[in-house]
């Protein structure tokens, strides 16, 4: 299974996309987690997009393509895939499309989380995050432990989830994401899900979509 998640900052691709890499085994490739790390690590790559993902604006296409075409060369996604975060351009769509036939595979389905802008600045700008594991925390009315759950890594805000760059991310995916609806629409790939609603009910909506 060949799968995007397309939805905007916020809309719970991260949390649908670990879901479903667990339920079908196949990786669950993030643009922004890639991006991270590299970062982290103080990487070349890293260095050149620090930048950018403080601001909020996209990194060049080109940088995005070539993470995925590496990405998409290894072994673990002979089975399938999950895109996250990408494609976010129509430049990188046409990107992924040329990658995809080189390599004489195909998409199976793009699910679009339909989400509520207003809702997604309250999410967003309460979210907290494990700098180590990406665990998700919303500080919406429950306590926000200091360390992850999971792997005891430390949780705090990520820089662009402060309020002021949340809008400013969401005006970046209306005008440079959201034609891609139209785009996978016309490619006849595209289901709409809720992505309002509970994270188990989109869970089930999206594999329902996948059946
Ligand atoms: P995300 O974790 O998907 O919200 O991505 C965080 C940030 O990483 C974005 O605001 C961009 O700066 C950058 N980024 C992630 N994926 C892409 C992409 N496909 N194209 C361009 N920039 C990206």
């Amino acid at each position: 299974m060949r799968l995007i998640l397309l939805g905007s900052p916020g809309a719970g691709k991260g949390t649908q996309a670990k879901l479903i890499s667990a339920k079908f085994g196949i990786p669950n490739i993030s643009t922004g987690d890639i991006l991270r790390e590299n970062i982290r690590q103080g990487t070349e790559l890293g260095k050149k997009v620090k930048d950018c993902l403080e601001r909020g604006d996209l990194v060049p296409d080109d940088t995005i393509l070539e993470i995925i075409d590496a990405r998409l060369k290894q072994d673990d996604c002979h089975k399938g895939f999950i895109l996250d975060g990408f494609p976010r351009t129509v430049a990188q769509a046409d990107g992924l499309d040329h990658l995809l036939k080189r390599g004489g595979i195909a998409l199976s389905v793009v699910v679009a989380l339909v989400t509520d802008p207003e809702a997604l600045v309250r999410r967003l700008s309460s979210r907290h995050t494990c700098r180590n594991c990406g665990a998700d925390y919303n500080a919406q009315g429950a306590a926000v432990p200091e360390r992850c759950t999971r792997c005891g890594g430390i949780v705090d805000q990520r820089d662009d989830d402060k309020e002021e760059t949340v809008r400013y991310r969401l005006e970046v995916y209306q005008k440079q994401t959201a034609p891609l609806i139209r785009f996978y629409e016309e490619t006849g790939q595209l289901r709409r899900v809720d992505g309002m609603a509970s994270v188990e009910t989109v869970f089930q909506a999206i594999v329902g979509e996948l059946a």
